[in-house]
């Protein structure tokens, strides 16, 4: 890739501002994210909440505090919600998750929209939930490189590369908005690896990117090769260059400002809005509840409750010159460009 602090960055970085002014306006769409459950069936390797860390205290949100988190987003005016949580595929869940997003739909009379960040599913139930009102889905391939995916999950039937690539399918079969995004800095990544991943995203015609640096957790086995890693700050500027070679590379798709960036960077969201990304998540998850969501350490703002959660994004937004598109889906330009 490019040098690491010399005129190319800039270069780079100016480009995919102009592209990103162009293209998707000055704004910012808001998701309002809602971390409904940590309970999870998969073993991923570099993963805070995965099933055998038995020092996480596993929790999913009650209906009442689902809604009200959804109520919360819709009053504030945020246009969207996004919900994620561990992957679960037993049929209890399939029909809760379904029976919810019919219930936002209801309550909102339709205002909010929907994203799903549910993992790997079937097509049938894929459908079932874009049936029951979810547009947009985001499932992060986390590396598009087979051999490094199997550097960094078990080896087994439930973790597996291909699958996970017939399930982007499958979610884009489904008639969602289609969203992947990969981890930056992994232990054994190379540059050849992230730019591959690009291309990957690219011939994918994804919609939407969530991208983000990796963030080493010690209750994880991947932590072991801790010793291979970049420093944070590298990850970062790392990071910063994906979403702005991202942006020049599809110039109208929906791209993240990951939140794992602020906890490198207390700025670092708000940076990678100026590089190109145009999608922020503050998180409206139940204060209570946030700390035990923790995929990585050092997770941001765990402490804020949302009301503070939602002031302090407005602030950074007005600092940065970028206006927020309020009671706006703020859908993929791409998506909505491809359908025309
Ligand atoms: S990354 Fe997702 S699927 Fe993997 S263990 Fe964590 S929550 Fe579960």
């Amino acid at each position: 890739m490019l040098d690491a602090g010399g005129k190319d960055k800039i270069l780079l970085f100016e480009k995919a501002r102009e592209i990103t002014d162009l293209n998707i306006d000055n704004k910012v769409y808001l998701r309002g994210l809602i971390e409904y459950s940590n309970v999870c069936i998969k073993d991923c390797l570099y993963c805070g909440i995965r099933k055998s860390n038995k020092n996480t205290e596993r929790y999913t949100l009650s209906d009442e505090d689902f809604f009200q988190s959804a109520i919360y987003a819709l009053e504030h005016n945020y246009g969207s919600i996004a919900i994620q949580a561990g992957e679960r595929t037993d049929k209890v869940y399939i029909s809760k998750i379904s029976h919810l997003l019919k219930e936002i739909k209801k309550l909102s009379q339709g205002k909010l929209g929907i994203t799903l960040s549910l993992g790997e599913q079937t097509l049938d139930t894929y459908q079932k939930w874009f049936e029951a009102g979810a547009h947009r889905y985001l499932l992060r391939i986390e590396t598009s490189n087979k051999e490094l995916y199997s550097k960094i999950h078990p080896n087994n039937d439930l973790h597996n590369f291909d699958k996970r690539l017939e399930a982007l399918q499958n979610i884009r079969k489904a008639g969602f908005q289609l969203g992947t995004g990969v981890m930056i800095g992994l232990p054994h990544q190379t540059i050849k690896n992230l730019a591959d991943d690009l291309l990957f995203m690219k011939a994918l015609d994804v919609d939407m990117v969530g991208m983000g640096p990796y963030i080493e957790h010690p209750e994880t086995p991947l932590f072991e090769a801790q010793h291979l890693l970049k420093t944070p700050k590298q990850r970062l500027d790392l990071t910063f260059k994906m979403i702005a070679s991202l942006r020049i590379l599809m110039k109208d798709i929906n791209i993240v400002a990951a939140t794992a960036l602020q906890a490198i960077d207390k700025m670092g969201r708000e940076k990678a809005i100026g590089y190109g990304a145009n999608i922020m998540m503050p998180n409206i998850t139940p204060t209570n509840f946030k700390k035990n969501y923790k995929l990585y350490p050092n997770k941001p703002c765990i402490d804020e409750n949302t009301e503070e959660c939602g002031l302090c994004i407005d602030t950074k937004m007005n600092l940065i010159g970028s206006q927020i598109g309020y009671n706006e889906w703020g859908d993929s330009k791409h998506f909505t460009n491809s359908k025309v």
